[in-house]
């Protein structure tokens, strides 16, 4: 299961506030190496990122300057070793996940309310969590790349 959140906001000081934005990427993937992992990406005033998880026990990478691109790649591919996809891909599912629309409930579930299941191959399920009732389906994009 994978739960993406995002969200915007401001830090630094209250007369010169700056824009930031947080993901908090979080799956039970018990396939992967670590079978529970939080990542969030904090970008902004500072720029970080955190991992929690059995191995990475909330390891957190600064980035610093003169050093962006190392972290960047580094980012990526803690990302993709974690959850199976790029960054890229996560944006792409996190917006998919806002649309869903369960006709039974009438409600949009969102985040840990939905799970992913797989259907057809390269293609993925979103079930509505509380009534078992499939709402939507997206393309695997790890089969396409
Ligand atoms: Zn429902």
């Amino acid at each position: 299961m994978l739960d993406i959140r995002y969200k915007t906001g401001s830090e630094g000081p209250a007369h010169d506030p700056y824009g930031y934005e947080e993901w908090t990427i979080w799956s039970d993937n018990p396939n992967f190496v670590d079978p529970e992992c939080t990542l969030k990406i904090h970008r902004g005033l500072s720029e970080w990122f955190q991992l929690s998880s059995l191995v990475y026990e909330g390891f957190k990478f600064q980035k610093l300057h003169g050093k962006e691109e190392l972290w960047e790649s580094t980012l990526e591919k803690f990302i993709t070793q974690s959850f199976g996809y790029t960054f890229k891909q996560i944006e792409r599912i996190y917006n998919r996940m806002q649309r869903p629309f369960c006709k039974e409930c009438k409600v949009y579930p969102k985040g840990r309310d939905l799970e992913i299941f797989p259907g057809y191959p390269g293609e993925e399920v979103l079930v509505h969590r509380g009534c078992g009732n499939p709402i939507g389906c997206m393309q695997n994009m790890s089969y396409i790349i």
